[in-house]
Formats: C-alpha cells, sequence, structure tokens
C-alpha cells in the first residue's frame, strides 16, 4: 500500500515513511491510494476475533513495510485488557432497542484518544529502534490529545515529549493526570497564555527548520494517519458486536472536532464496512454541522470560536475534512487544493453548495449532522442517567444529542463514548447536582507531585529549555527522516 497527497504531490509513500510526517511536501494529507475492500466473507471470519487480532487484520491492509509477525506483536502488546480496562477493549452496550453505545474511553486517559495513541506510541518505539533515530515530540494541548500522548510515549525508548498547554486553563483532573507524570522522557510546559498561544509557538518552532533538524522535532497531531487508521479498528469492532441484531448494517454518531474520529468511519465505510449513516455532532462551534446542512465551508476566527463545556470539540476549522472534500470531489487532487489551499487562504472560506458532487454526498456518504448546546448536554446527561442509570460526559452527551435527529428504526444507532465523566466533573455536577463517580486509580491524583515547567508565551524561551534539556542527554544520531 502507497500513500499520496490530497492535493496530487505524486511523491508515493509507505506507512513506516509517513508514521511521523505531519502534512505532505505540497500541504496536503496523505490518504492510500485507494481503500482496501473487505467482503462479507471477511468480515464474517473477522466476528470472533479478539480485538488486538482485529486491528492486526485492518492494519495489515495498510501497512506493507512492517513484517507481519512484528506488526502482530505490537497489536498484541497495544491492546490489552491491562491498558483499556476489559477484554472487549471497546465494548458495545445497549441502552434501548435500537441505541447503543461504545465505549472508547477506558484507556489509560479515559478518553477516546488512547485507543490510536497507545498503538502510535508502540509503533514509533519500533520503527525509531529499527532505523536507530530518535525523536522529540513538540504538541500543544488544550487537555485530551496531550495527556493521551504522554501515556503513550512515556518510557518509550528513543522518544521525548515537550508538551505545551495553557498555564491554569485544563480542568484539574486533566492537569493532575499530565503533570503528576514522572518519566524523565516527559516534559511538560504550562505557557503564560491560551491555547492558541501555545498553538502559535509549536507552528514557529517547527518552522525554524534548522532547529527542527537539530533537535529531531516532530509532531503527533490529528492529521498523523496512523492515528486515523488505528481508530477505522472500532469500527469494525462496533459493527461485529451489534451486527447479529442488524443485517440491516449500522449507524454511528460521532462527537467531533478536527474531524479525526468520523473520518475513520468514513474510510471504514468506504473499505465496504456496512455503515447506513455516519452523523456528525457539532457543539456550539458549529463549523462542521454548516459545511454538511449548506455546502459552505467557513472558517472561525479566534473571536468567534467559543469555550463550551465539551472543550474537545471547541475548534475553528477541523484539520482532517480535507480527506472527506478529496473523496467527495471523486479524488480530484487538482480541485481539492484549489478549495483547501487558494480559496480558504484567500476567502476564509469555500462555497460547495451548488456542486453536484456536493448535491450526491449524503447519498452517497451516510453523511449527516446536527448541532448540541449546553443546554441540549445537560438534559441528555440527565437523561441518560435517568432511564439507564449511565453517566455519559459532555462530548458523548452532544453525540446522543444528534444521534436521536437521525435515528431509524430498522438500523441501529451506535454512540460512539468519547471521553468518561470524571474528566469534565464540573458540567456532570451542574447537570445531576453531585460529581461522577471516579475510577479507584485516580483517586487523589490532583495531591500528587507535580513536574512542569512555566514558561512565558515566547517561541524563544520554550527553544532554549529544549536546548537545554537536550544538552543533558544522549541521543540516538539522525533526525527521523531527514
Ligand atoms: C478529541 C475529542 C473529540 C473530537 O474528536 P475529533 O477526532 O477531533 O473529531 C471529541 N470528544 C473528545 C472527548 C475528544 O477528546
Amino acid at each position: 500500500m502507497h500513500y499520496v497527497s490530497t492535493r496530487g504531490h505524486s511523491g508515493r509513500k509507505q506507512f513506516c515513511e509517513i508514521l511521523l510526517e505531519g502534512l505532505a511536501q505540497d500541504g496536503g494529507l496523505y490518504v492510500p491510494e485507494s481503500y482496501p475492500r473487505v467482503d462479507d466473507a471477511t468480515l464474517k471470519a473477522w466476528r470472533n476475533l479478539p480485538y488486538a487480532s482485529l486491528a492486526f487484520e485492518i492494519l495489515s491492509l495498510y501497512v506493507s513495510d512492517i513484517p507481519p509477525a512484528d506488526l502482530k506483536a505490537i497489536c498484541d502488546k497495544t491492546y490489552t485488557s491491562e491498558v483499556f480496562g476489559s477484554p472487549d477493549i471497546a465494548p458495545l452496550r445497549r441502552l434501548e432497542p435500537g441505541l447503543y453505545l461504545q465505549g472508547l474511553s477506558n484507556g489509560p486517559t479515559l478518553a477516546f484518544k488512547d485507543m490510536a495513541m497507545q498503538l502510535l506510541g508502540n509503533l514509533l518505539e519500533y520503527e525509531l529502534a529499527r532505523r536507530h533515530e530518535d525523536l522529540n515530540v513538540l504538541g500543544a494541548t488544550s487537555g485530551d490529545t496531550g495527556s493521551a500522548a504522554e501515556y503513550a510515549m512515556r518510557g518509550k525508548k528513543g522518544v521525548r515529549v515537550f508538551m505545551l498547554s495553557p498555564r491554569g486553563r485544563m480542568s484539574a483532573f486533566q492537569q493532575a493526570q499530565m503533570f503528576s507524570l514522572q518519566d524523565d522522557n516527559i516534559h511538560n510546559i504550562a505557557i503564560d497564555g491560551v491555547f492558541d498561544d501555545c498553538q502559535d509557538i509549536v507552528k514557529r518552532v517547527s518552522g525554524d527548520l534548522e532547529f527542527k533538524r537539530r533537535y529531531n522535532i516532530g509532531a503527533v497531531n490529528s492529521i498523523n494517519w496512523a492515528r486515523l487508521v488505528a481508530q477505522v479498528i472500532y469500527y469494525f469492532s462496533g459493527y461485529l458486536q451489534a451486527s447479529e441484531t442488524a443485517p440491516e448494517g449500522v449507524s454511528f454518531a460521532v462527537p467531533s472536532g478536527n474531524f479525526g474520529n468520523i473520518c475513520a468511519g468514513h474510510v471504514a465505510r468506504m473499505m465496504g464496512l456496512p455503515i447506513s449513516r455516519l452523523v456528525l455532532a457539532t457543539n456550539e462551534n458549529d463549523v462542521l454541522d454548516e459545511f454538511f446542512r449548506t455546502g459552505v465551508y467557513r472558517v472561525r476566527s479566534r473571536a468567534d470560536t467559543r469555550e463550551t463545556s465539551s472543550p474537545s470539540m471547541d475548534i475553528s476549522k477541523a484539520s482532517n475534512l480535507e480527506r472527506f472534500v478529496f473523496d467527495l470531489l471523486g479524488r480530484d487532487a487538482r480541485r481539492t487544493k484549489a478549495l483547501f489551499d487558494d480559496q480558504l487562504t484567500e476567502r476564509g472560506l469555500f462555497d460547495l453548495s451548488g456542486d453536484p458532487d456536493f448535491a450526491k454526498a449524503a447519498a452517497r456518504f451516510g453523511l449527516r449532522s446536527g448541532k448540541s448546546t449546553h443546554a441540549d448536554r445537560l438534559a441528555a446527561i440527565r437523561d441518560i442517567w435517568e432511564r439507564y442509570n449511565t453517566t455519559i460526559d459532555p462530548h458523548t452527551a452532544d453525540g446522543v444529542t444528534v444521534a436521536r435527529m437521525h435515528m431509524s428504526p430498522e438500523v441501529p444507532m451506535i454512540v460512539l463514548e468519547t471521553a468518561q465523566p470524571i474528566k469534565f466533573a464540573a458540567t456532570i455536577k451542574e447537570a445531576l447536582g453531585r460529581e461522577p463517580d471516579r475510577p479507584r486509580r485516580f483517586e487523589g491524583i490532583e495531591e500528587l507531585p507535580r513536574r512542569v515547567k512555566v514558561l512565558p508565551a515566547d517561541a524563544r524561551a520554550v527553544k532554549s529549555y529544549i536546548a537545554e534539556i537536550m544538552q543533558g542527554t544522549t541521543s540516538r544520531k539522525p533526525a527521523f527522516g531527514s
């Protein structure tokens, strides 16, 4: 399998070559040259596989530059009940006839990002050892991504993490999760500023090519293809768990921000998984709902991006959307480039409302969308608690709200549960008048000693901190990919 850019750059690359690359050279995103198809007989044969074996079967279709025995070992090491809390890994639970919750947030940081990041950590350690290279992962987080990356990379040979977060702005639980890590290779940096400042600094540091090369700086952000393909696995798992009762296929409802999670659902559907509808849920930051309703994709300004009670969906643009639009336009790289490069840069929007491809999109790709507000979240949290004795987090609540707008009687709807309620205790308290239950392993984490460096919102300060840390270390030599 080879990968190509959505904007047409022709260098075909293999899986491990793009493992650590962000954007392709032409600014596009990597996508597989074509989607491998999975037929009914194969699906049937996969029905009783443990999750790790299912992961191996699916990844094998996308990875041709890791020997199968090694890939199998990586999958077996990643998807264990010790790490994910149960042998099912992504268990399906029926709430009522036709409505299910799929648990994706039972990993180390209690958010669905662990499902992919844990695999990426093991893939990276493997590939870096094979190349005798090492890597400094630099990232910015407002919560879930940073902790998932740190818990996936902690203690891994050849990898260091420098994670920027806005000082004092994550939930108390999220801060405690990250800052209590004592591993030598994990470096928390609290920036005196907001999340956008952190992102700007990351951009500036990575934009200094001389610094980037010298210190082997890389990223593991949401456009990473390995993360995306790892998410495809749980769509298959969800379908296989539900399908005995679902001859017509299933639908999924996905709390969405950067379009990473639901894009994996789109890939699974393109591979032939019988998905009827892919239902995209946004919060008040409804860039994506607007696009799927009207055909107009309008990137929001900072001032127009709201802080909500489902903060991991607070986005001003959706970094993975380009992969979907590429397919929507019949994989026309020239048109994709014209939209995402020329029009977005010039006008801050593009408009497909009159386009025949867009008009056919809902039918061809099964996509539906909807928007959920703070009041909707509170109502959904209360409703699911009162009827099913289950507490859901605010992001999952957005998924439930929008799922209910698009249910159809003969097709089961699976809502992806993207985080555990304890991560967002204040909103649960507002909805239910009490704190959510806390898993035993997280008792008292707020009291643990913390390891965090506070720095001003200044790229130079971050660079000198990285340089200082690196002085005291011995690294394997050349930079990844250079
Ligand atoms: C990251 C995240 C999302 C959004 O996922 P995307 O892949 O960015 O669409 C939703 N819910 C939670 C809890 C998250 O951490």
